[in-house]
């Protein structure tokens, strides 16, 4: 980290055309640890982009700096120039330029410097050039605080860069309350609501924000969509593009539905299934040591933490929950109570 920090900072004494990028799909960390590394590069005088992806989740929108974001998806021809154009690449919140969709071509062609700043297990040490990984930091947002500080950068966070901060580390513990938060994520909580952010208010900008058709989605899932295999401690929501249709579905609106399965008395396991955009993607959680990461890298070509994983399945809707329910059986002994 220190040696790291040291180098990062020596390429930030120049001026630089920099872009920053997280990966598909962006949550509240992704966009909360990039919105606050543009906040810091443009108070030091930098030329800077973020550019993500895809687009997000309305509830993210009101963040300090949204307005700057470009998403790749709608503007190709000018992420892929400005890229080519850069001389440094900052990439938060992915281990494998695979997690950024389209963007990768442009990303790995680039000639620039690169920077990775990432909490996931097993990161590709090739796509970067400068790594800071921390797999047990509970948020990149997290992580981003501590270069700083390590960098001696932190007297530049102002409060519009605590609150991208706060929302990146509030996200990613599911509201402080995963195993991964620690006395040290407090402590950096403490000290960005010292900075003036009010806590009350993001939490409320986040989760009580939802459209009337995102509710009604959820009803729908809890009492239509859920299966439980309570023999097995698992549970299975899933919804097809015409049910996400009928509820006006968009971006962020299905965010947080596997948790409430896995919120039952006795689940261990829970996963979420949606068809977006003609991909079957799923959302993987558990409870403990049940490591939803090897599933989901075993079975559905996807990654992510030991509790919360993400990947995306070839086969139809039904033929991904018969796969499950293979998958459930097969690991009934891990399952057990
Ligand atoms: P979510 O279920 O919220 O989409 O994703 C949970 C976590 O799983 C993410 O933080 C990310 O680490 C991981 N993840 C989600 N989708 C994928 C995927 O397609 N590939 C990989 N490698 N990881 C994923
Ligand atoms: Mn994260």
């Amino acid at each position: 980290m220190k040696e790291n920090a040291l180098i990062f900072k020596k390429l930030l004494s120049n001026k630089r055309k920099i872009v920053i990028t997280t990966h598909k799909g962006p949550d509240g960390d992704a966009m909360g640890s990039s919105l606050a590394i543009l906040h810091i590069l443009e108070k030091m005088g930098h030329n800077v982009h973020l550019i993500v992806p895809n687009n997000y989740a309305d509830f993210l929108h009101w963040m300090p700096g949204n307005e700057k974001v470009v998403v790749f998806e709608d503007n190709e021809q000018f992420s892929n120039k400005i890229s080519n154009d850069s001389d440094l690449i900052i990439m938060l919140d992915f281990n494998n330029l695979s997690r950024i969709g389209n963007f990768k071509d442009a990303i790995s062609n680039s000639n620039a410097k690169k920077v990775l700043i990432d909490h996931h297990q097993d990161p590709d040490l090739n796509i970067a050039d400068i790594i800071f990984s921390d797999t047990k930091s509970c948020s990149t947002a997290q992580l981003v605080y501590e270069i700083l500080k390590e960098m001696q950068l932190d007297n530049l966070i102002d409060i519009s860069i605590a609150e991208c901060i706060y929302v990146g580390i509030m996200t990613d513990t599911g509201s402080f309350k995963y195993s991964s938060t620690s006395a040290r994520t407090h402590e950096i909580i403490a000290q960005l609501i010292s900075l003036g952010v009010d806590n009350s208010k993001i939490h409320d900008l986040i989760y009580d924000n939802s459209s009337e058709n995102r509710i009604r989605l959820l009803g729908y899932c809890l009492n239509n969509k859920l299966l439980i295999y309570k023999e097995n401690n698992s549970a299975i929501i899933s919804l097809s593009a015409e049910e996400l249709d009928a509820f006006k579905f968009k971006s962020g609106d299905t965010e947080g539905f596997v948790n409430y399965a896995l919120s039952i008395k006795g689940i261990k396991f829970a996963t979420f299934i949606a068809e977006k955009e003609g991909i079957v993607k799923l959302s993987l959680r558990s409870k403990g040591d049940f490591k939803v990461n090897e599933i989901a890298s075993k079975y559905f070509q996807g990654g992510g933490h030991i509790n919360a994983s993400g990947g995306i399945s070839q086969v139809s809707i039904n033929e991904t929950i018969k796969k499950l329910e293979e998958i459930i059986i097969k690991y009934k002994n891990e399952l057990k109570n």
